[in-house]
């Protein structure tokens, strides 16, 4: 787990996991720093910007 910042500066949690041997290939699944809601977030509970891996900060 990362800790990453929304655009909006909210702060989210970032599990990695790698989908090969290429380190290109990663997949990135988001979740919300307080887990009131438990589980994934796809979008930022804050400014419900969709979250991308190359857009956070
Ligand atoms: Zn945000």
């Amino acid at each position: 787990m990362q800790k990453r910042f929304c655009s909006c500066g909210h702060p989210v949690l970032v599990s990695y996991t790698w989908l090969g041997r290429g380190a290109s290939r990663v997949h990135a699944a988001f979740y919300a720093l307080q887990r009131r809601e438990g589980g994934r977030i796809g979008v930022c509970p804050v400014c419900g910007k969709r979250l991308d891996i190359d857009q956070l900060k």
